[in-house]
Formats: C-alpha cells, sequence, structure tokens
C-alpha cells in the first residue's frame, strides 16, 4: 500500500535497544506501537518519539502470554492501522553457570524470547499476509554462538535464528521478510546489570570490554536500530533469512 504509513510493533522498546528501534523507525516514518511490559514503562519513549514529530502510543502487554499479546496486536490495528513491521525485542537474562541454573532461570528465557517472539510474531502475521507486506525483525546475540553462564540465553538466541529462516521460508511468498539482529555488547541496563554483578563500575566495564572488540568500542543502542531500519525498509525485500552480526567485529 504505497503511500500509507506502515505501522511498526517493537517490544521492549520502553528503554534500551527496542527505545532506540522505535524513535528510528518513526523517524523514517513508520507509526510505531511501543510495546513494553506495562503502559506506563512506556511513556518516555512515546514522548520523545512525539517532540520528533513522530506518531507512536504506548502497549502494556507481557509477551510470553498468549491472550495479551494478541490484545495489543488488535488495539495497534485499531488505533494505528494493521501492524506490518514487527521487531521482536524484548528480552532478559537470567545468566547462571549450567550446575547453579534453575529451571526457572531456564523456563523464564526460553518463554520471554522464544514464546514471545513466536507469540507476537503469529498475531502480526495475519496482517502482514493481508497486507501482502510485512517486515520481521528479531533481536538474536553474538551468545548465540555460546557463552559462558548464559546456557539458557545462548540457546534462546540460537533459536531465534532457526525461527528466522522458517519464518523467511514461510512468509517469503507473502511479500514478507524475517531477518536476525546478532548484537555484540551494547551499552544499556541490560549489560549495566551484568557489571553490577561481577562488581566492576559500568563505566570501567566498558573501557576493558572495548579492548576486545575490533573496532575498539563498545556498541550503542542506535548502532542496532540503524540495522533495523534497513532490514524494515522497502529496499530491503530481497534480504530474507538472514543474521546480521553488529557487534563490532566477526563475533563476540
Ligand atoms: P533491556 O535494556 O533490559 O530492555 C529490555 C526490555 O524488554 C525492557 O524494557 C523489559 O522490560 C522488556 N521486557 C522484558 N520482558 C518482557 C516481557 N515479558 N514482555 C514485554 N517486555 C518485556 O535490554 P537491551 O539491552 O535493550 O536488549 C534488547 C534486546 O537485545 C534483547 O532481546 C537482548 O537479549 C538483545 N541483546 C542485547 C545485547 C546487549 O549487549 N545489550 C546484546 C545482544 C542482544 P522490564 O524492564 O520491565 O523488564
Amino acid at each position: 500500500m504505497p503511500g500509507e504509513q506502515r505501522v511498526a510493533l517493537v517490544s521492549g522498546a520502553a528503554r534500551g535497544i527496542g527505545a532506540a528501534i522505535a524513535t528510528r523507525l518513526a523517524a523514517d516514518g513508520r507509526a510505531v506501537a511501543v510495546l513494553d511490559l506495562t503502559e506506563e514503562s512506556t511513556r518516555d519513549t512515546v514522548a520523545r518519539i512525539a517532540e520528533a514529530g513522530g506518531r507512536a502510543i504506548g502497549v502494556g502487554a507481557d509477551v510470553t502470554d498468549a491472550a495479551q499479546v494478541a490484545a495489543a496486536v488488535e488495539r495497534v490495528a485499531a488505533e494505528l492501522g494493521p501492524p506490518t513491521v514487527l521487531v521482536n525485542n524484548a528480552g532478559i537474562l537470567r545468566d547462571n553457570l549450567l550446575f547453579r541454573m534453575s529451571e526457572d532461570d531456564w523456563d523464564a528465557v526460553m518463554a520471554v524470547h522464544l514464546r514471545g517472539a513466536f507469540l507476537l510474531t503469529r498475531a502480526v502475521q495475519t496482517h502482514q499476509v493481508a497486507a501482502k507486506w510485512g517486515r520481521i525483525v528479531s533481536l538474536s546475540s553474538t551468545s548465540a554462538l555460546g557463552n559462558r553462564g548464559q546456557a539458557n540465553y545462548s540457546a534462546a538466541k540460537a533459536g531465534l535464528q532457526g525461527f528466522t529462516k522458517t519464518l523467511a521460508i514461510e512468509l517469503g511468498p507473502f511479500g514478507i521478510t524475517a531477518n536476525a539482529i546478532a548484537p555484540g555488547f551494547i551499552a544499556t541496563e541490560m549489560t549495566r546489570a551484568v557489571a553490577e554483578r561481577v562488581g566492576v563500575p559500568f563505566e570501567d566495564y566498558l573501557v576493558e570490554v572495548a579492548k576486545e572488540i575490533p573496532v575498539r568500542r563498545t556498541g550503542v543502542p542506535e548502532d542496532i536500530a540503524a540495522a533495523a531500519s534497513f532490514l524494515t525498509s522497502d529496499e530491503a525485500s530481497f534480504v530474507s533469512g538472514q543474521v546480521l552480526y553488529v557487534a563490532g567485529g566477526p563475533k563476540a
């Protein structure tokens, strides 16, 4: 539907990478649904988009809950229009070495990353298929290649890569592309919490991590937003089923 404003839904967009993606997609001209656990938490992101002249609403939903996801997608369709751009970004960490990892640590991470992406994608693809156009981007991670203390997270992030490739095959005939972005180290509340857990001030932690990254800096959420902007653009219609590592080098 050329000429009409496309609607993007970004999960986990109250802060961090999701907030940067939502802001960037709004700047690209999309109307944006900023989804996070509570509508209240999305206020800052929604306000920032509106201040920049964009169009956004905040939506509260737990991506692991099928009924909440269905209601959220319906609300977006009613208030902004059918969502045809989806960014599966909501995520949590429950790091522990395998012998200390609880079943809850495992299940919680699988639920948010994998079940959440499945539920949101299933709900949104109805609108994408109807529009015969769609863009799906899911947040994987360099941890998909393996990372000590992250058996749950790395399995989920590798799982999202397989999910993405299958979506590309199933949904391609409807003009829908599916890709994954695998960030390396990005400075957000998530990585700040990791620094706190190992007892290192965040600023010092960033300096240490940057030494190991080929471009000699840590990432910022806008690095990921730029990749999401490309993968959700009209021009990216022949790029599908790919995993784009955005990590300042070939791997973590
Ligand atoms: P973040 O700052 O922790 O933000 C994640 C957001 O997701 C939070 O607002 C969180 O809400 C929300 N969320 C968590 N569970 C949810 C649920 N069940 N339903 C809806 N929203 C939920 O994380 P980030 O660093 O921006 O990371 C964003 C994505 O990139 C994640 O998928 C992460 O795994 C991935 N990633 C990050 C890095 C990195 O270095 N930062 C690297 C690779 C991949 P609450 O705050 O209320 O919990």
